[in-house]
């Protein structure tokens, strides 16, 4: 992914977040995670190859590739509460995977959601039954769509500190 996309993903979610947050472009070793037959790289792996954060740091790895967790088809990123990690996959927020043309905006929003997500598991909140809160979950791009970079009134009050 582009320079700029990274630093315009960094300005966005350090905008967010009162608390530093290193996002990382890319995974030294795809490989060690890959699996042939999903033609898919798992999640887990390529999450636990970030090591820990620094206390009361976060660290995001920007993965560029489909990921998976075993028993789904793929997900748009996982976290990891203990180490303060957090993986997104920005291989489906992008509307040429889906044969459509290109849309920077759109995609950058995406992505902002998608980090903001899983910072906000890195702080301890569950997924949020309001659609338009940050924390819902997003089973398709129409929920990741649908809802909005922002905590809502029943999250934002738990990570307050943090934001
Ligand atoms: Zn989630
Ligand atoms: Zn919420």
């Amino acid at each position: 992914m582009a320079d700029e996309m990274m630093e315009e993903l960094r300005d966005r979610v350090g905008g967010i977040f009162h608390c530093p947050t290193e996002i990382k472009a890319g995974f030294s070793d795809l490989a060690q995670a890959y699996d042939s037959q999903r033609k898919q790289y798992l999640s887990s792996k390529l999450l636990a190859s970030l090591g820990e954060s620094e206390r009361e740091e976060r660290v995001v790895g920007i993965a560029d590739v489909d990921i998976y967790v075993p028993r789904l088809n793929f997900v748009f990123g996982e976290a990891d509460i203990v180490s303060g990690t957090a993986i997104v996959s920005l291989c489906r927020l992008r509307q040429e995977y889906y044969g459509l043309a290109l849309d920077e905006a759109l995609f950058l929003e995406r992505a902002t959601k998608e980090i903001v997500h899983e910072l906000g598991h890195t702080f301890g909140l569950e997924h949020c039954s309001n659609n338009k809160c940050v924390m819902h979950f997003s089973n398709s791009l129409a929920d990741t769509d649908l809802k909005e970079a922002s905590f809502c009134p029943k999250c934002r009050p738990k990570i307050m500190p943090m934001i």
